[in-house]
């Protein structure tokens, strides 16, 4: 095994021009990680105690006793002591930008009290440029244990949330969405005195003296709602590059935290692919992308050809898929386009979202552009309207082979249309814990009988020969892709029952889709999804191992370390800048 190792490192090498030390017949490693147990996804060499690094690829994978002849004063070398290394997870359906937006609001939902609300707000305030909008959302007065603020109708009043933020307007969220709780700043931004009347609908909260204390209800928020996104449209382009920047390395650093290497975005623009590749010129990309188009088929005519790239900035950046116009809704407000009626609404068969027609023109462009295309097809007829689009879009292209379209979500599905799934090289890009986050409520949309048949039939999918996938569609879900697993192995629902249970994954199955199915899903088997000899050293290293844990202790499990191209960024609970 070694030597085949070492006759393939010389060749990679020697193609990148690398000067290397060969004395005793070993490269040098610039890392080697030792003593784990090394779960490689590569079926021709599945286990490994060791990995040698050079750069930012695997050189060698062995027993720590032969990979010891890679190491030099100058490697730096990790003892795993037993813990378990994985490929590095790959998010297969997300929506990157979105996500660190959600994160770029402050989350109040684990707040003990209104002081300590102030003080997160405090701290946002001294990294926020004065004039810019401070925003957070999910608080309850009612998860409060100190209750020494609340003054007014159960309610704080804004006197020290001002007193922090003099040259910010703050704008606090309640957690219903129904209400909002502002400070002073935005109570002048948007001229409101003592004087200003209650919109009808809506509630201004005031003291005995008539001072307003900060708590807008209902319609009362609207104000302040439009002066902040009136604000945020009016910034000058610089100061939103600079926010969307942020969104980038706070998605970017929750997915290092999550052991997650590379994320499959379903949702971007021109303007936001072009910040991501100069992020990637710099070499400031966190983690891996793999972006698709989400823009009018009328408006990327003649663009796409300019901005398709692969493996751009040291295989940072892929654009080279055109996803996620919906073409329907969702199950749990019955938007899922269904074949036959809703069980639990009768008149409803669900909702046909961006209309055929637009589809069709992007299966045009993404043949002519060669580009994959990945559209979000929920319910069993709005898989089988995306199937028939891409089977008569094949038919008039029988030179291309290979296309792997992608249907996202693909949570109903006809039995007749699997196989023709696998006949036309489909791949349905489905999230593992949406059987466990719709679980408890999908049968009554659907019927027991058609839940059992086409519902979230994700092994079987696997079983006729797709490729398995896995993710949580983040902001939609938590990004946690060990709460996949756990339900993508077991189906169970927070009340213990199981959903579906016949359509648990392997836990190698689990394995594979986080990493080689998704890498498959998108292109990029050759450089990712496996710990292979060549391959890019995207590592995660997990506190136990994932094949082998019992299922009552899957959700224990800690990423300890997350490795992006041979570089350590995420350990021991920190991002490593
Ligand atoms: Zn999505």
């Amino acid at each position: 095994m070694r030597l085949v190792s070492v006759a393939i490192v010389a060749i990679v090498l020697a193609g990148c021009g690398r000067s290397v030390d060969l004395s005793g017949g070993h490269p040098l490693a610039d890392l080697v990680l030792t003593n784990g147990n090394v779960i490689t996804v590569d079926s021709n060499n599945p286990n490994a105690e060791a990995i040698a690094i050079i750069g930012d690829r695997i050189v060698a994978l062995g027993s720590a006793n032969a990979i010891a002849a890679y190491v030099s004063d100058d490697t730096e070398v990790i003892d795993l002591q037993g813990q378990t290394a994985i490929p590095g997870l790959i998010e297969g359906h997300g929506h990157y930008t979105s996500f660190g937006g959600s994160l770029l609001i402050l989350d109040f939902r684990h707040a003990r009290s209104f002081a300590e609300i102030v003080s997160m707000v405090e701290v946002a305030a001294k990294n926020t440029p004065p004039g810019e909008w401070i925003v957070g959302r999910g608080w309850h007065q009612d998860k409060w244990e100190l209750k020494e603020a609340v003054l007014v109708e159960g309610l704080p009043v804004h006197e020290t949330l001002s007193a922090v933020t003099p040259d910010h307007p703050a704008m606090l969220i309640h957690t219903s969405g129904h209400g909002v709780f502002v400070n002073r700043k935005a109570m002048t931004l948007v001229e409101m005195t003592n004087d200003t009347a209650a919109p009808e609908g809506g509630e201004i909260v005031r003291d005995e003296k008539g001072n307003a204390t900060g708590m807008m209800r209902e319609s009362a928020q609207d104000i302040f709602r439009e002066a902040f996104s009136g604000h945020q449209g009016r910034r000058p382009a610089g100061v939103a590059d600079d926010e969307l920047r942020r969104m980038v390395m706070l998605a970017g650093e929750a997915a290092l935290r999550h052991g997650i290497t590379s994320f499959q975005d379903l949702g971007t623009s021109f303007a936001e692919v072009d910040l991501l590749k100069k992020m990637a010129d710099e070499g400031n990309l966190p983690v891996r992308l793999w972006m698709a188009f989400e823009e009018q088929a009328a408006d990327m005519e003649g663009r796409l050809a300019d901005y398709r790239m692969v493996g751009y900035g040291n295989n940072f950046l892929t654009v080279r898929a055109i996803g996620e116009k919906v073409l329907d809704g969702a199950l749990g407000t019955h938007g899922g386009w269904l074949l036959e009626p809703y069980s639990d609404l009768p008149r409803s068969h669900g909702l046909n979202v961006v209309p055929i027609e637009e589809i069709e023109h992007s299966a045009r462009l993404a043949i002519e552009y060669d580009y994959q295309l990945a559209i979000q097809g929920i319910g069993d007829r709005a898989y089988r309207e995306l199937l028939n689009i891409y089977e008569a879009e094949f038919a008039k292209h029988a030179d291309t082979t290979d296309l792997r379209w992608r249907i996202e979500h693909a949570q109903v599905i006809h039995p007749d249309d699997v196989e023709r799934t696998v006949a036309l090289g489909v791949i349905p890009a489905v999230q593992g814990i949406f059987a466990c986050s719709d679980g408890p409520w999908v049968v009554d949309r659907l019927g027991e009988e058609r839940t059992l048949e086409r519902g979230y039939i994700f092994n079987t999918l696997a079983e006729a020969g797709l490729v398995p996938t896995n993710g949580t569609d983040p902001p939609v879900d938590e990004i946690d892709p060990i709460g996949s697993f756990h339900c993508s192995v077991t189906r169970q629902l927070p009340d213990g029952s199981k959903f579906q249970p016949q359509e648990v994954y392997s836990r190698e199955r689990a394995l594979y889709s986080y990493t080689m199915g998704n890498a498959i899903a998108a292109f990029e088997e050759d450089v990712k999804g496996s710990l292979t000899v060549g391959k890019l050293a995207d590592i995660t290293v997990l506190s136990q191992d994932l094949l082998t844990v019992p299922d009552d202790n899957i959700m224990d499990t800690k990423i300890v370390m997350t490795i992006v191209g041979g570089k350590i960024r995420y350990r021991n609970g920190e991002i490593v800048p």
